[in-house]
């Protein structure tokens, strides 16, 4: 089962196990998320969709848990702050439930957001975190810090095999394009001749995965034994600027579009790089595509839908 599976990254996650001969349950109430992104599974006689709110109970019989629905970008979880929590919350709760009841692994899909403000760089899991607990990003950061503690403790308390993953940003094909994100937004904005939107003066950093390299490592955590339980950061080490972002999306596109700054948003973090020497160890995962390449990708992805909406 896959939760939040008509999402971004759940939608490459359905694909993958669909070809590696799994049957596949997609768990989604399209918040986010889109029948779009699964349309080419449909038909297929190992996929399954079935609209629910995780944060509501769900009683069905499977084996593996991969825990996506939660809304990603600052955008959507600052809709509905209350429901993003409760999402992480409850949504966990009643996963774990499920997961206690039929003897199911389950991954969680937390965050780098869990280091907050980082103090420490690069970032390695036995870092705490700085996060603030009452800002508008902490609907997010502090319900996904909730829910490793609510995996952890069925861990501990119902002997429940867990899996958190940590997840730094990732971009690729089927990114929602109105989300607000930096990779999609100024994709978006170069291929229609628009100023690139910069929040800040851009010397803030990200290190930027691309969606292959992620659901590889996603897997590859899922399939280990019970002794592992993360959390473990998966990612790309590769750390760029905002604008050195900015300049490669125009020399990849051949845009004209002039940088153009904006005020930076509250509590957005100066600088993220994941550590992955622990994904390294463990699982024998690191990612192979480079920015360039993924991005070139994800250009193509963009360019070929049949109206791009304006970021
Ligand atoms: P997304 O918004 O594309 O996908 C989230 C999916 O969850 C959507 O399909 C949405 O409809 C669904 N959803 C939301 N609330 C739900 C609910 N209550 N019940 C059922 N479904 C619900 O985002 P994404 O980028 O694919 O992210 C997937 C997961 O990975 C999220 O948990 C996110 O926090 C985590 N993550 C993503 C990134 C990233 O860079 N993309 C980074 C860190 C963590
Ligand atoms: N739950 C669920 N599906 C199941 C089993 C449980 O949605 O197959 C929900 C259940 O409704 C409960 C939550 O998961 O609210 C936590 O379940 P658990 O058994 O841990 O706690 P309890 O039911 O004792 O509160
Ligand atoms: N950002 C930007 N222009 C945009 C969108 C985002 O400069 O049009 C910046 C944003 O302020 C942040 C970084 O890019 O510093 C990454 O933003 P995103 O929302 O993609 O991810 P997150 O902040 O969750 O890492």
């Amino acid at each position: 089962m896959v939760t939040g599976g008509a999402g971004f990254l759940g939608s490459h996650l359905c694909e993958r196990l669909i070809e590696k001969d799994f049957d596949v349950l997609c768990v989604d109430n399209l918040f986010t998320g889109t029948k779009d992104n699964i349309a080419h599974l449909h038909n297929h006689p190992h996929f399954e969709f079935m609209r629910h709110d995780i944060t509501f109970p769900l009683f069905v019989e499977v084996d593996e848990i991969y825990n996506l629905a939660c809304p990603a970008s600052p955008i959507h979880y600052q809709h509905d702050p209350v429901q993003t929590t409760k999402t992480s919350v409850h949504g966990s709760i009643n996963m774990l439930g499920l997961a206690k009841r039929v003897g199911a692994k389950i991954l969680q899909a937390s965050t780098s957001e869990v280091y907050g403000d980082p103090a420490v760089h690069p970032q390695t899991e036995d870092y705490w975190g700085h996060v603030n607990p009452i800002g508008t990003r902490s609907c997010y950061d502090e319900g996904k810090r909730c829910a490793e503690t609510l995996f952890f403790d069925y861990h501990r308390q119902h002997g429940l095999p867990i899996k958190v993953m940590r997840i730094f940003n990732t971009y690729g094909p089927r990114m929602h394009p109105a989300d607000g994100r930096v990779v999609s937004n100024f994709i978006i904005q170069a291929l229609s001749g628009d100023p690139i939107s910069i929040y800040g003066d851009g010397s803030q950093t990200r290190s930027f995965c691309y969606v292959d390299d992620l659901i590889d490592g996603m897997i590859a955590l899922m399939e280990t034994g019970p002794e592992v339980t993360g959390p473990i950061n998966i990612g790309n080490p590769d750390e760029f600027t905002i604008r050195q972002l900015a300049e490669k999306v125009i020399e990849l596109t051949g845009a004209r579009s002039e940088l153009v700054q904006h005020p930076l948003p509250a509590d957005d973090p100066k600088q993220r790089q994941p550590d992955i020497s622990l994904a390294k160890r463990v699982l024998g995962w690191e990612p192979k595509v480079a920015l360039e390449e993924g991005l070139t990708r994800t250009v193509d992805y963009f360019r070929g839908m049949s109206s791009t909406p304006a970021a």
